[in-house]
């Protein structure tokens, strides 16, 4: 840490955006361009963690260097703090290292007291201004630094206003506004106890406390969350000379981007209001002009607007957002920065910004957010209706999309109403299991009160493609009698309307109008991009066919991971997977089996002809098996009758399969340890359907996963079974067909002990979802709601089932990929847990050298523009056109 903790805006520029914020930096540099920007100077994120450091407290220190630094500010702009006959107003603003807009706070006029303001009103002549500008600091001041709300001052102004008959805050008379003034210090007094602070160093102290503060405010905190914005990064605090846009007619303020931020469109896009501040606009109070209106009122300030626009576009090399004041005719640039932007506009500002030249492909493919994708990819709200809608509860964001329609509280109802021809419905349910699967099937849209990131609700929704809040503890489910309550208590029943949006997690209590997603011919140039600058391949986790078609779509190069138990999921095949699993016997076990492979076989002749050659990896049967059987009584009885057992016989023997802790109980390899015949069976079905595909001319090469395995010889096992079956197949028919035999690592001890697995496992293929919950010991189902209080509590910044852990699981993951490497220098290796399609943990993945990264079908996008970013920023070059 260097020992300077504020920096004069001439002494800073762009390059120090970690030290002075992305504001300050951009301050410092338009000040070095010469460009009009009011003086002042920044306090430096270091100072706002030392502030946290030092029990919340700006050490003297730091008080000196502000003070030292605000008499230099002083001297050139030749104005003092506190002098009536010439005072010193500022304002005070946040500026983190990552754009956080409307997150943190600011306060505007400081340095006023009683004396000032009346100085202010002799020097402008402009009582109305001077009054006006007090109030609005005392409010200000007040709400932010003092925890004095707002409505107490609202209401004031609103009583006054009423009491004058002023409909408009400019209706106001100076007068009127001294009266407002003397109210607000009346109410001040009541709620602190004393008076309102006068010496205005005092109050420039308070003021960049609370910026720091509010680094630490709750919608702060879920943003960094959000955004992947690590805590410590700090807020930085620009203090800057105020200039005015309300000193009448000839003054303004307004807000402008190079090119409109929602279609990329290259042409100067904004608003403006003459006679106003910065929070007039916000208001909505007046409504602004557009800014090619600006040339009516200020032709010169408006040329010389578009000049430093364009100006500082060619010198960022992006599209910048700009604010600005005129005062008294003069214009001031307050504030550039790279402007915020829809997904559309991101790619055709990044794709035009290659064509006009300024900008490398490469540095294309950085200026567009993968995970921006995702919006272009799933239908949205309109976002109109979507401003209006009330939020009635919040979950988590598990599978993007918006959905609206009529909720349905099982399965059944859901699949029943979808049959009489209710195409929008929507499942909410405590949580999904497979047997849901075609209730979720048909549902636009599904909510449930529990589990993570990775519950199965989240996984299966994100493979579909289809929109799901997952772990909503907000709602209080009544599944038995097909209600929910919202946060506020309010009652939806079945069939009343709904509407979630799946990449925020909010939960709306009404049906909102959708737009469906179009992708344009940015999009694929980006992608082209992309493609060319990427190391790691993409694949998708897919599980039938029609997954496949999209994934291929979408632009994966073969699938990571099929899961073969979702193949069940549907109506007459889960009878025929239903008796294989009661079956008492194995010969009766091997009857319900023949039943099943010949589907199996289909699926995967399905998989292996959308996927033309490209690589399939198929995983044998992980789940445990009672997740596959009824558990309500009328369920039972149902399966009983088909299956010939009694409902008792039934029953216990689900109770016998239940099991405390079913993640880590019989699953995965050790099924097929206890009854081989179905890895036997799952063999047969994936090398006849790689024969019958190879007769088409395709070459197939089938990679056979074994899942859960934490000991080479409990691998060995299982790979002997199925390379007994596969070769006795293969020779039997006389073609010749290569196929491989990997394993995933998904248990802590597999991925130390991997030199000793590797030599058996031909390829690895890190389960991330479970090596995340068994690194930790927490269950990825039950995650959702204990890391709520880890995030309140600062033990957690993100969820570390939704992006990796790299500390922990991360080197793991290292460990075990240098270990194989050691065993099997060729050995492949790849991802297919949930942080295959997370742009931080593909970088991870890049970084590991591992060979490619799998994820559901519509993340394959964003993983492709994942893998260039990670390819881009780790050759250090931006050169290549
Ligand atoms: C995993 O554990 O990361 C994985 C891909 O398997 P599943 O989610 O099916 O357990
Ligand atoms: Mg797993």
């Amino acid at each position: 840490m260097s020992n300077k903790y504020v920096y004069l805006f001439e002494e800073g520029n762009a390059s120090m955006k970690n030290l002075l914020g992305g504001k300050g930096a951009n301050l410092a540099e338009m000040t070095t361009l010469g460009l009009p920007v009011p003086r002042g100077f920044t306090i430096t994120t270091e100072a706002c963690t030392r502030y946290y450091e030092d029990g919340k407290a700006i050490t003297n220190d730091i008080v000196d260097e502000i003070y030292n630094t605000l008499a230099i500010t002083e001297k050139a702009v030749g104005k003092t703090f506190g002098d009536p006959t010439n005072p010193f107003l500022i304002s005070v603003r946040s500026g983190a290292r990552a754009s956080m807009p409307g997150m943190m706070d600011t306060i505007l006029n400081l340095g006023l007291n009683d004396k000032v303001v009346e100085g202010l009103a002799k020097l402008t002549g402009n009582p109305r201004f001077a009054y006006d500008s007090y109030r609005r600091f005392i409010q200000m001041f007040s709400d932010v630094v003092m925890d004095v709300e707002k409505p107490k001052f609202e209401k004031i102004l609103d009583e006054v206003k009423h009491e004058k008959g002023a409909k408009f805050d400019t209706d106001l008379s100076a007068n009127d506004l001294k009266e407002i003034v003397l109210k607000y210090k009346a109410m001040y007094l009541k709620e602190k106890g004393s008076e309102f602070p006068q010496d205005p160093k005092e109050q420039l102290i308070e003021a960049i406390k609370a910026v720091f503060r509010s680094w630490d405010n709750p919608r702060a905190i879920f943003y960094r969350r959000m955004n992947d914005i690590p805590y410590d990064w700090g807020t930085a605090v620009n203090v800057q000379e105020m200039v005015y846009g309300n000193m009448g007619d000839d003054s303004g303020t307004g807000v402008a981007f190079t090119r409109n931020p929602s279609t990329g469109e290259k042409k100067l896009y904004g608003e403006f209001l003459m006679n106003a501040q910065g929070e007039d606009v916000v208001a909505g109070i007046r409504t602004p002009q557009t800014m090619d209106k600006m040339v009516e009122v200020n032709a010169a300030a408006f040329k010389l607007f578009n000049e430093i626009a364009t100006k500082l576009e060619n010198h960022y090399k992006d599209m910048q957002d700009l604010e600005f004041t005129i005062e008294k005719g003069k214009l001031f640039i307050l504030q550039t920065r790279n402007g915020k932007r829809t997904a559309a506009a991101a790619l055709k500002v990044a794709v035009d910004l290659v064509s006009e030249g300024m900008i490398t492909k490469h540095e294309a493919l950085l200026k567009v957010d993968p995970k921006q994708l995702d919006a272009l990819l799933h239908p949205t709200f309109e976002p109109k209706a979507l401003k209006k809608g009330k939020v009635i509860a919040k979950g988590l964001p598990a599978s993007p999309g918006a959905a609206t329609g009529k909720i349905y509280f099982n399965a059944a109802d859901a699949i029943k109403a979808y049959a009489d021809g209710e195409l929008k419905v929507i499942l909410v349910r405590l949580e999904t299991s497979p047997e849901d699967i075609e209730g979720m099937n048909v549902s636009q849209g599904i909510l449930t009160g529990r589990g993570g990131m990775t519950s199965h609700a989240a996984v299966v929704a994100r493979g579909m493609g289809t929109c799901c809040i997952a772990g909503c503890s907000e709602i209080t489910i009544n599944e038995h009698e097909k209600y929910f309550l919202d946060k506020n208590g309010k009652k939806y029943c079945e069939c009343d309307f709904i509407s979630l949006d799946g990449s925020t997690g909010n939960v709306y209590g009404l049906t909102l109008p959708t737009e469906e997603a179009t992708l344009t011919g940015e999009f694929a140039t980006i992608m082209q991009w992309a493609d060319e600058a990427r190391v790691l391949k993409i694949r998708a986790n897919a599980d039938s066919p029609k997954d496949a078609a999209v994934a291929r779509k979408f632009g994966a190069e073969g699938i990571g991971l099929c899961r073969t138990e979702h193949m069940f999921f549907e109506t007459d095949r889960i009878f025929a997977f239903r008796q294989m699993i009661v079956a008492t016997d194995e010969t009766k076990r091997r009857e319900a089996l023949a039943k099943i492979l010949p589907m199996q076989r289909q699926d995967f002749e399905g998989l292996f002809h959308e996927m033309k050659g490209f690589p399939v990896t198929i995983r044998l049967l992980d789940p445990p098996l009672h997740e596959f059987l009824p558990q309500e009584d009328a369920d039972i009885t149902k399966l009983s009758k088909e299956i010939g057992m009694t409902f008792d016989e039934l029953k216990h023997f689900i109770n016998d399969l239940h099991e405390i802790n079913p993640m880590m109980g019989h699953r995965g390899c050790r099924l097929a340890v206890s009854y081989p015949e179905i890895a036997e069976m799952q063999t047969t079905a994936i090398i006849e359907a790689a024969l019958n595909v190879g007769k088409e001319g395709n070459t197939v090469v089938p990679e056979i996963m074994i899942p859960l395995v934490c000991d080479i010889k409990e691998l060995k096992f299982v790979k002997n079974i199925i390379v007994k079956t596969a070769d006795k197949i293969i020779a039997e028919s006389g073609v010749k067909l290569e196929y491989k035999v990997g394993t995933m690592i998904e248990i802590p001890r597999a991925a130390l002990t991997a030199d000793d697995i590797a030599t058996e496992a031909e390829f690895f293929s890190f389960g991330t979802n479970d090596l995340t919950q068994m690194t930790y010991g927490l269950s990825r189902d039950d995650a959702g709601r204990i890391l709520e209080d880890y995030y309140k509590n600062k033990i957690f910044e993100a969820d570390p089932t939704a992006r990796l852990d790299i500390v922990g699981v991360g080197r793991l993951i290292k460990i075990a990929t240098d270990l194989g490497r050691k065993t099997r220098p060729d050995i492949k290796l790849g991802i297919c847990g949930e942080h295959g399609g997370d742009p931080s943990s593909i970088e991870f993945c890049h970084n590991a050298g591992l060979s490619y990264v799998s994820c559901s079908p519509f993340r394959v996008p964003i993983a492709r523009l994942a893998a260039a970013h990670a390819a881009v920023k780790g050759e250090g070059d931006v050169g290549q056109r």
